[in-house]
C-alpha cells in the first residue's frame, strides 16, 4: 500500500505554515518533509525541524549526489526536497506533505503525476503585504522581493488541482483535511 504526496504551495506570507502545523496537528500519521535550504535561520526555527539549514556547497554535493528529490533558487536562495525520507514514507504507505514553491511543484507532478498539488492563497495581496510585515522576519530587500514573485505565483494556480483561500486558518485546515479525505476515499491503495 502507497501512501500519497501532496504538495503545498503559494505565495511567501500565506499561511502555508500555519495551515500545515494545524493539519499536522490533526493528522499525526501524516509526515512532513523537511526540505534543505541555503536561506539563513529565522527567529524561532529549528535545525532539522523548519528546515535542515546547510551551507552552499554541502547542498551542491547533495544534489550533485542525486539525493535531492527536487531543488530550486526561491527568492534568492536554495531549497531541495531530501529524496529519501519521501520515498521511504510513501513506499511504507504513509503519506507525505511537501511545502514547496511552484517549480518544486511542477517537478514533483512531472516525477510523480499521481501527486496531489494544493494551492494556498491570501484573500487578497493586501492581506499578504500585512501578513508578510506582520510576521516580521524578511529584511526590505527579502520582503519587496516576495512580494513581487507572488503575482507570479498567483498566476500559476490554475496548474493546481485545489485552491484554498486561506481568510480563515482553523477553516483553511479543515479544508485541506477534506482534500486529503477525499482523496483518500477516492484512491483507496
Ligand atoms: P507562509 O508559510 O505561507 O509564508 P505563514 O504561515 O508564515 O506563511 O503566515 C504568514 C503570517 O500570516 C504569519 O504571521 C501568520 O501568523 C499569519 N497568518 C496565517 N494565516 C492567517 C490568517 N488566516 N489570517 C491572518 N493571519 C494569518
Ligand atoms: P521560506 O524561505 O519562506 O521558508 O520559503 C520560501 C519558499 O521556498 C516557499 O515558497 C517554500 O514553499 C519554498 N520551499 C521550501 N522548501 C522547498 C523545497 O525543498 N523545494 C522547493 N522547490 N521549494 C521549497
Amino acid at each position: 500500500m502507497a501512501g500519497r504526496v501532496i504538495v503545498v504551495s503559494g505565495p511567501s506570507g500565506a499561511g502555508k505554515g500555519t495551515v500545515v502545523r494545524k493539519v499536522l496537528a490533526a493528522r499525526p500519521d501524516l509526515e512532513l518533509s523537511v526540505s534543505v535550504t541555503t536561506r539563513p535561520m529565522r527567529s524561532g526555527e529549528r535545525e532539522g525541524v523548519d528546515y535542515h539549514f546547510v551551507p552552499r556547497d554541502r547542498f551542491v554535493a547533495m544534489r550533485d549526489a542525486g539525493e535531492l528529490l527536487e531543488w530550486a533558487e526561491v527568492y534568492g536562495h536554495h531549497y531541495g526536497t531530501p529524496r529519501r525520507p519521501v520515498e521511504d514514507a510513501v513506499a511504507q504507505g504513509r503519506d507525505v506533505l511537501l511545502e514547496l514553491d511552484i517549480q518544486g511543484a511542477r517537478a514533483i507532478k512531472r516525477a510523480l503525476p499521481e501527486a496531489v498539488l494544493v494551492f494556498i492563497e491570501p484573500p487578497s495581496l493586501d492581506d499578504l503585504v500585512l501578513r508578510l510585515r506582520g510576521r516580521g522576519t524578511e529584511d526590505p530587500a527579502s520582503l519587496s522581493q516576495r512580494i513581487r514573485a507572488a503575482y507570479e505565483e498567483i498566476r500559476s494556480k490554475t496548474a493546481y488541482d485545489h485552491i484554498i483561500v486561506n481568510d480563515d486558518a482553523e477553516r483553511a485546515a479543515r479544508e485541506l483535511l477534506r482534500i486529503l479525505d477525499q482523496n483518500r476515499k477516492e484512491n483507496p491503495t
